[in-house]
């Protein structure tokens, strides 16, 4: 039997998928983060990989065909010539970076997807700055280094992970202005995401019982692994993220790009994933209720009946897609004294500000919106899933997978043919 390895390292864990050729799972594992020192982060990334090729079962290790791990996007660190940590990575959300993007300001495109405080780019030239860098050989991100510890190759990301680097996935090469950035450091060679690059290292496959011949495949991003998951693949069909934000992605023949609304385009194959952000989403309902009542009160609301409660959901002012407005407020008055209407107003609400979104992507070129999958917590509430299908009036589909671990999975086991 052949069986493929997906490792997602999120943000509060990394988790393992073991799937087989059928895309069933076999194995999983799970290896959630304790809070560490960070001069020890890179540290615990490896103690959580090797643990979790330990946790899957002796006998589906030696028939693993391929591996491919995904990271956070944005989350990079320096390393010297042999692949050691020059200093402590820097975690997608860091934006220590802020202080260098008028600098960068004058080097990058106007409106670049790079020219903001957490993008990969932002956070070399701020880590340029450090006395470590002195001795940084290589820039990766989360994935490369992972990867390079199973495979020993250093220098190599993919273009999921590069995009945020000002990698032009339009042309596939590092765009003429980075030139100009005169940061002496090897970034990494570019991949199309899945590419076998080596086999597993042959020490690493003694120590955990691995076939010597499991190929290591460039990995991608933690949310792009997610799409992959939920079985979304042709133009038109579309993931919408419920966690603690709202997050839109919808594959598309063109690509869209606009700086305003925080719109870009991920290259997926032939296609674009075009997608934004808002800032609306799952954290506002936790602010009112708790999950145990989400569900509950969930269950007594009438999806088919229109609210008519016109809110916009936010934890403090400012939104930027699909509203770009830095001053908007959160909207939710008036509240009416039925926790059930209350509920009702916010999903609809929510619902609503998707609808935007996606007829916004679309305005601005995206394919014609014809499915929905669903991630995130939110996505278990059968009735905002049916408050939703109403408004957007397209069809609510159930995702194969919503586990960033498992769409990796696939994507190593598509690498390796
Ligand atoms: P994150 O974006 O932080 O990873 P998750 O995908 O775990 O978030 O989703 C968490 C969010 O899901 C919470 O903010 C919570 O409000 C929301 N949520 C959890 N259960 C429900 C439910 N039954 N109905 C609606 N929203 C829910």
């Amino acid at each position: 039997m052949n069986f493929y390895l997906g490792i997602d390292f999120g943000t509060s864990g990394a988790r393992a998928v073991v799937v087989d050729e059928q895309g069933c799972i076999q194995a999983e594992g799970r290896f959630p983060f304790e809070k560490s020192e960070v001069s020890e982060l890179a540290n615990s990334w490896q103690k959580a990989l090797f643990s979790l090729l330990e946790g899957i079962p002796q006998e589906l290790r030696r028939e693993i065909r391929a591996i491919a791990i995904n990271g956070t996007s944005s989350t990079v660190l320096l390393c010297d010539a042999a692949g050691k940590p020059v200093d402590t990575p820097l975690l997608y959300n860091d934006a220590r970076g802020a202080v260098v993007i008028e600098e960068l300001r004058s080097i990058a495109p106007a409106n670049h997807t790079v020219l903001s405080a957490t993008s990969s780019l932002t956070k070399l030239m701020w880590m340029s700055q450090l006395p470590s860098f002195a001795q940084a050989k290589y820039f990766l991100h989360q994935a490369d280094w992972l990867a390079f510890l199973l495979h020993g190759q250093l220098g190599i990301t993919d273009y999921h992970n590069a995009l945020k680097l000002g990698y032009d996935v339009e042309e596939l090469k590092y765009p003429k202005w980075l030139e100009n950035l005169k940061i002496k450091i090897h970034l990494p060679r570019v991949v199309t995401p899945g590419t076998p690059i080596a086999e597993l290292r042959a020490e690493i496959a003694d120590q955990f019982e691995f076939r010597r011949d499991s190929m290591v495949c460039a990995g991608t991003t933690d949310s792009i692994a997610a799409f992959l998951a939920s079985g979304a693949k042709l133009p038109g069909e579309a993931v919408t993220s419920l966690g603690s934000t709202l997050v839109l992605k919808l594959l598309s023949d063109t690509r869209v790009e606009d700086s305003r609304y925080g719109i870009y385009s991920h290259r997926f194959g032939d296609l674009w994933l075009t997608g934004g952000a808002s800032n609306t989403g799952g954290a506002v309902l936790q602010q009112f209720f708790t999950k145990a009542e989400l569900e509950s009160l969930s269950c007594e609301i009438d999806s088919s009946k229109v609210s008519e409660l016109d809110y916009y959901p936010l934890l403090k002012a400012g939104e930027r897609f699909p509203i770009n407005d830095s001053n908007l407020l959160p909207r939710l008055e008036p509240r009416p004294t039925s926790n059930v209407e209350f509920l009702h107003g916010l999903l609809e609400s929510i619902a609503r500000i998707e609808a935007r979104g996606y007829e916004l992507l679309q305005e601005l070129g995206a394919e014609r919106l014809t499915q929905v999958y669903t991630a995130g917590g939110g996505a278990v509430n059968p009735t905002w899933t049916a408050i939703r299908e109403r408004i957007l009036q397209v069809p609510m589909v159930q995702s194969v997978n919503m586990e960033a671990a498992y769409g990796t999975a696939l994507l190593a086991m598509r690498g390796v043919g």
